[in-house]
């Protein structure tokens, strides 16, 4: 049985919740899972993605935001987990001009260091 909701076949954050691609995984629960970023961008880089397949923030809706505010409750703990006391970034990319790569809802998770004041 699939452990994604609305499981998409092409998708590669669907295939990794469902264990066919290995990750380094931090954190699961019934609604969100949780991995290192295979490309870290800072000492902590962490992934948050729901266990339902949403495109990005731009398909967030009432019918789903309960996902997002979990989300954000798991990022904080493992923020606190992580030992990132002195700060840390969370970002959503969405769409190619915010430089999504993957079409699956997610969160990066970014610490361990003083980040870059750009945005963009
Ligand atoms: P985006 O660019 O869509 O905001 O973020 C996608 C992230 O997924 C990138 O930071 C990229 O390094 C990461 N990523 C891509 N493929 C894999 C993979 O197979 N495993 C893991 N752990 N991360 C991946
Ligand atoms: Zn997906």
């Amino acid at each position: 049985m699939s452990k994604v909701q609305n499981y998409d076949p092409d998708c590669l954050f669907c295939k990794i919740i469902q264990g066919d691609i290995p990750s380094d995984k931090v954190y699961e629960d019934e609604v969100c899972y949780a991995f290192r970023d295979i490309n870290p961008q800072a000492p902590t880089h962490i992934l948050v993605v729901p266990k339902t397949h949403v495109p990005s923030c731009a398909a967030v809706s009432a019918d789903n935001a309960g996902l997002v505010a979990h989300i954000f409750t798991v990022i904080a703990r493992i923020a606190a987990d992580e030992g990132l006391e002195n700060g840390w970034r969370v970002v959503s990319n969405v769409g190619p001009d915010g430089g999504q790569t993957v079409p699956h809802l997610h969160f990066h998770i970014l610490g361990g260091k003083r980040l870059s004041g750009q945005m963009g």
